[in-house]
């Protein structure tokens, strides 16, 4: 069976890799140069590496880890139990007990909250898992925040940065389903950072797996408007049996059959999107920042990544998500306000000598109540499968809904051959 899969992204790295292993013939399209989509290795000579943003693995990536083992890839990562540490608040570390234990524990040893305060975040925590197990239908985090009469305090120190850092949502059109997901699946057990960049980690060893199985990456190769002729589709002038349109949601549209393009982008009417800033700063000596991922809750980096304790370089990743937030800034107006962050933490880190600042405009697709999820039956029953971060119902747009969304897809592809096989031995 020829498979195509339209788009290099983590969701169609995992796609393209599973059903090539499951035996399909597979050509892997990307319209870019390179592979990796939104999490992607990007050339420097002025950091020991960079990548289009800093990304980390927090709460779930079950999916993630199986795709790095059926690449064989030998992922060099630090994973770290998880540690919430705001530079101006509140700083505790999980406790090395089973979960819920493990946040109780490491919520009352806390540092910068009195014993009142830890008791009403604990309070507000277990509301929302009890929600997570047996609530009704969703809202936004705002409202929940309200209902609960959360103070400033944790609004600012804990439940902004959560809600910021794992949906990429401003709290108010966040929702609380979503965010309860993540905080039950993991939020608070621990958490991984590549120690290098997501072309060595993750992309390259599955193009290299890719093509072991038989499989091929047409770099460079924009795909048009797909056709249909004889049961079979036509991608770019060439025939398919199957394809998987691995693309993000702003670019299935234009993909998809006419026919059918009019129903997804009826769907795709009520996505939003919110952008993610990364600042990259290099010192002449080490940071210093007290935690490998310093939070705060009053700058404009939200998180700090100290690259000393990673890898050894005097390096600083800086996470500014829902960036649009302050505007569009210049490259140094962005490297001025996140030096005066890290300034804040290590008073004596020196200025920069290096500065990198990348931003993603439609980084991610926003968690909002009840988001819409497409249904994409109709198209499978016609040999079209989705796969992406935005499918996931449970999670929000990470690698890990865009890995499970490709495999997924691969797995309906490989049942959909099995079942073609079926039918023809039973007609013989
Ligand atoms: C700055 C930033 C920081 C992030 N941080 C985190 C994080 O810390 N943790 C986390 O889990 N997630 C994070 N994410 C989200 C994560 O990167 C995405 O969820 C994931 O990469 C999406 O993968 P995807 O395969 O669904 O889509 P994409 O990565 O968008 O892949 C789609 C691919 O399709 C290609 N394409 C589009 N149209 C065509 C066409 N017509 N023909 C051929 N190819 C086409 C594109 O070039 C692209 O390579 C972050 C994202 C950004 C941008």
């Amino acid at each position: 069976m020829k498979v195509a899969v339209i788009g290099a992204g983590w969701s169609g790295l995992a796609a393209a890799v599973a059903a090539a292993q499951g035996g399909a013939r597979v050509s892997l399209f990307e319209a870019g140069r390179v592979a990796g989509g939104r999490a992607r290795g990007v050339a420097t000579d002025d950091f020991s590496f960079c990548d289009n943003g800093q990304h980390l693995l927090i709460a779930a990536y079950g999916g993630v880890f199986e795709l790095l083992r059926r690449i064989g890839a030998d992922a060099a990562m630090v994973r770290e139990p998880m540690a919430w540490y705001m530079a101006d608040g509140v700083r505790f570390q999980a406790a090395l007990l089973p979960k819920p234990l493990n946040l109780l524990l490491g919520l009352l040893l806390a540092k910068g909250a009195r014993l009142p305060e830890k008791w009403a975040l604990l309070r507000d925590l277990a509301v929302l898992s009890c929600w997570q197990k047996w609530g009704s239908g969703d809202k936004s985090v705002a409202d929940f925040l309200a209902e609960q009469k959360v103070s400033q305090k944790w609004r600012d120190e804990f439940w902004q940065a959560m809600v910021w850092g794992a949906l990429n949502t401003p709290v108010e059109t966040a929702s609380l389903r979503v965010l309860a997901n993540v905080l039950a699946d993991g939020g608070g057990s621990d958490f991984c950072l590549p120690v290098n960049d997501l072309d060595n980690f993750l992309v390259q060893p599955a193009l290299r797996k890719l093509a072991e199985c038989g499989g091929e990456f047409v770099p460079e190769t924009r795909v048009g408007r797909l056709s249909h002729s004889n049961n079979q589709i036509m991608v770019n002038h060439q025939v398919f049996d199957r394809v998987i349109i691995a693309v993000a949601p702003y670019h299935v549209a234009a993909l998809l059959p006419e026919d059918w393009a009019a129903d997804f982008q009826a769907a795709a009417q009520s996505w939003r999107y919110h952008a993610i800033t990364t600042v990259y700063l290099r010192y002449e000596h080490s940071p210093q920042l007290p935690v490998l991922m310093t939070g705060l809750a009053h700058g404009t980096a939200q998180w700090l990544i100290d690259r000393s304790r990673l890898n050894g370089a005097n390096e600083v990743a800086a996470v500014i998500s829902v960036s649009e937030q302050y505007g569009s800034l210049k490259a140094d107006e962005w490297a001025a306000r996140v030096h005066a962050d890290v300034l804040r933490v290590s008073p004596n880190v020196g200025e920069p000598v290096a500065v990198q600042v990348i931003t993603e405009k439609r980084a991610t697709i926003a968690s909002t109540p009840n988001r819409l999820i497409f249904n994409q039956d109709n198209l499978n029953a016609r040999g079209i499968f989705l796969a992406g971060d935005y499918l996931n119902e449970r999670y929000p747009a990470t690698l890990e809904a865009a890995v499970l969304s490709g495999f997924a897809a691969a797995e309906k592809v490989l049942q959909a051959a099995l079942n073609d096989k079926n039918i023809y031995k039973t007609n013989k």
